[in-house]
């Protein structure tokens, strides 16, 4: 733990058998210019639409995205979901059985089952009661092998922003890499990190085409960090690891932000009515307020509602067995009829 602002050599870093590695070269890596007849990649020489491979760097996509974001493209990695970022992160900077990640409890879950894929140790410390950093227990709990520390802001489940100004004392003095997880900054109020990557040599910062893009089943994750951040990331990447019609739904979403933004728009005005609505039952004790497309509550009987709501066809998450979230029930922002048909049938209840 050092007290002056970290400038983070990616190097020391590192795990080493990576760092020495000779990353595979692709067809599409040796050669990436236009030419006529393309006898380098074993690919079915017929015509249909997708015989041949698709851009292992997906230039386009990136171009798209950091023209708008007005960060530079070798900035950005993309994965298969944000939980191939994860999963690389952790595979290129802990050394398995030997390193660890820290995350917050509670938390989105895929940091520790990455970490535990990959045999490198989860060190874990509670939120404070209103769901926000403790920037004393983080720095205690910190140690010579925690690597990398996952901080979700706006966090799943609680919903709830951390606080900018911890987050940043987190980013100046730990030693290691801070990924900050913003799967649904869209929906906050606050702004993003991302600006903050000319500051921060060890900041990243995760986004998802998930969520606000509507876009769950197409995977699409982003990854925005240093240069030689993502120079490591795509080093041990699969080859091709997004595919073209991944690649040009994406390409089609981004001309039409719009229509995210819209979408946007109209779950955040649901969400703040469903928050005034929930607090009205008399089974609702608590409503967490939310910066993100879902909703904590805390009800008397989290089993309870739970298993009625699905007897009437509606399915919650019940969160009840995660830390602070006792009795806690996560419920996702519907459309404007689905949530009335979920408060009346609470009422009911
Ligand atoms: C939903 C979610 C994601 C998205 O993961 P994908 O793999 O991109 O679908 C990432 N982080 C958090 C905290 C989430 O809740």
């Amino acid at each position: 733990m050092r007290q002056k602002q970290v400038v983070l050599d990616i190097n020391t870093l590192i795990r080493k058998n990576i760092l020495n590695m000779k990353p595979y070269s692709s067809a599409r890596d040796e050669f990436n210019g236009k030419a006529d007849i393309y006898l380098d990649a074993n690919e079915n020489p017929f015509p249909s639409s997708y015989n041949r491979y698709p851009d292992p760097l997906q230039f386009q996509v990136k171009e798209e995205i950091c023209r708008y974001e007005g960060i530079k493209s070798s900035q950005l990695f993309l994965g298969n979901g944000s939980d191939e970022a994860i999963d690389l992160l952790i595979r290129a900077f802990c050394e398995p059985n030997k390193d660890s990640i820290l995350v917050t409890e509670p938390t989105y879950g895929m940091y520790r089952i990455c970490a535990e894929v990959n045999a490198v140790n989860v060190q874990h410390i509670l939120l404070t009661h209103d769901f926000d950093l403790d920037l004393d227990t983080f720095l205690k709990s910190v140690t010579n092998s925690t690597k990398i520390v996952f901080l979700c802001s706006p966090n799943n489940p609680t919903g709830k922003l951390l606080g900018r100004e911890r987050i940043e004392a987190v980013l100046k003095q730990f030693n290691g890499l801070v990924v900050i997880d913003e799967a649904y900054i869209d929906f906050a109020s606050s702004k993003s990190f991302l600006e903050a990557l000319s500051t921060y040599s060890n900041l990243v910062v995760l986004r998802t085409f998930s969520k606000a893009w509507g876009l769950a089943g197409l995977r699409l994750g982003l990854c925005f960090a240093s240069e030689e951040i993502i120079a490591v990331l795509n080093k041990i990447k699969h080859p091709y690891n997004i595919s073209s019609t991944t690649q040009e739904l994406a390409l089609e979403a981004l001309k039409n932000r719009v229509t995210k933004e819209n979408w946007v728009k109209e779950v955040v005005q649901e969400r703040d009515r469903l928050t005034i609505e929930l607090k009205s039952l008399p089974q609702v004790q608590h409503v967490f307020p939310s910066d993100a497309n879902f909703i904590l509550v805390r009800v008397t009987d989290a089993h309870r509602v739970y298993n009625y709501l699905m007897t009437q066809g509606i399915i919650v998450r019940n969160r009840s067995s995660v830390a602070l979230c006792f009795n806690c029930l996560r419920i996702t922002v519907g459309t404007h009829k689905e949530n009335k048909r979920l408060i009346q049938a609470i009422k009911e209840l």
